[in-house]
């Protein structure tokens, strides 16, 4: 089911949602299971997976090393396809323009229609580990507007190399990415709506947020997109901080900052089983005041694991 159709039959009540990502190469996809397992009491309707960029690893060969290019994580299809069947709830795989040929995405969202997901967020995606800007795919897309564009022209029963009317056309619903404190690469919070709208106007049924700290940046945000005439669902994201190292890695990451009062608090901690607590204590009020708001989902960025989620979720749902 649609995530639109999902917020429609909860008909103003804030759902549950949660992101993961899936683990390492190597590991066993029980150990997904496990996170997820403690949240499904909570009745996610959907959770998201991301996908990661491909990165290059270097192979010693007699003192000399060469360069390979490998995913280090398995293929976020697959990992939607096995959650979707176990739990029975909808999976929205993350679909990147980077390190994706147009035809590998029409390849990619052709079995996406076909294992019967009805959703999925269409990403500019990261900057491989070694590149300081994005650098577009030789056939790619380089923006998620154009991402957008591709999904919506499937959806209308086109497909790149031609027309092919089909009785059971593909009708994804369209997530994509908003950005309180804006995206990095923007000039300004102004024009990077604008973009915002562009990926709206071109199909995109609904946001999801970057992670913020502080809701009065989520407020206006939504606040200036609706000036804007962005109409669509505008869901939150939120990630509890977890550990000390959060302190510098969010904000030089995510490039966004945190409130004084946070930093404050994590600072007060001895034991990172404080730091922990802190940051669970933090999104559960951020998350109230965003029920309040009338947020149409509180979503979580789980980053893998989940006991944290679970504490929050509990004091909520
Ligand atoms: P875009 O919407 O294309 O925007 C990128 C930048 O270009 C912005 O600064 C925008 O203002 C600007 N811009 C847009 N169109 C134009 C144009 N026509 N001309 C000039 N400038 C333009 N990354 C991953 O790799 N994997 C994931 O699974 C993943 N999941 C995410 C989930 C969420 C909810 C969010 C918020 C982010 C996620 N990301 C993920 C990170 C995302 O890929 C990066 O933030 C990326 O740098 C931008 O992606 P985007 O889709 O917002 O890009």
């Amino acid at each position: 089911m649609k995530v639109t159709d999902h917020l429609k039959q909860a008909n103003g009540k804030t759902l549950f949602s949660f992101e993961i990502i899936p683990p390492k190469k190597g590991k066993n996809i029980q150990e997904l299971y496990n996170n997820i397992d403690p949240l499904i009491e909570f009745n996610p309707p959907f959770i998201d997976v991301t996908t990661s960029r491909e990165e290059y690893i270097y192979i010693e060969k007699k003192g000399l090393f060469d360069r390979k290019i490998t995913r280090m994580r398995p293929g976020t299809l697959g990992i939607c396809a096995a959650i979707k069947h176990k739990y029975e709830v909808d999976t929205i795989p993350h679909v990147l323009c980077g390190g994706f040929t147009k035809e590998e995405t029409e390849y990619l969202l052709v079995d996406c229609h076909y294992l019967g997901i009805d959703n999925l967020m269409a990403l500019r995606g990261d900057t491989m580990s070694h590149q300081k800007y994005f650098e577009p795919t030789k056939g790619g897309h380089n923006y998620a507007s154009e991402l957008v564009q591709q999904v919506d022209a499937l959806n209308k029963g086109s497909y790149l190399h031609d027309v092919i009317e089909v009785d059971n056309k593909p009708d994804f619903c369209i997530g994509v990415a908003g950005y309180p404190e804006k995206h990095i690469e923007s000039p300004s919070l102004h024009s990077d709506l604008l973009r915002l709208k562009q990926k709206v106007d071109a199909g995109a049924d609904y946001v999801v947020t970057q992670m913020f700290f502080d809701n009065q940046r989520y407020i206006e945000f939504v606040t200036k997109a609706r000036e804007m005439g962005i109409t669509v669902p505008i869901i939150p994201g939120i990630k509890p901080l977890a550990i000390q190292k959060h302190l510098q890695l969010l904000p030089q990451v995510f490039k966004i900052d945190l409130p004084q009062a946070l930093i404050k608090e994590v600072n007060k901690c001895d034991t990172s089983a404080q730091i922990r607590q802190v940051g669970v204590e933090w999104a559960i009020q951020q998350s109230k005041e965003l029920l309040d708001f009338g947020v149409p989902v509180l979503h979580y960025y789980s980053m893998g694991k989940s006991d944290n989620i679970k504490a929050i979720a509990s004091e909520l749902f």
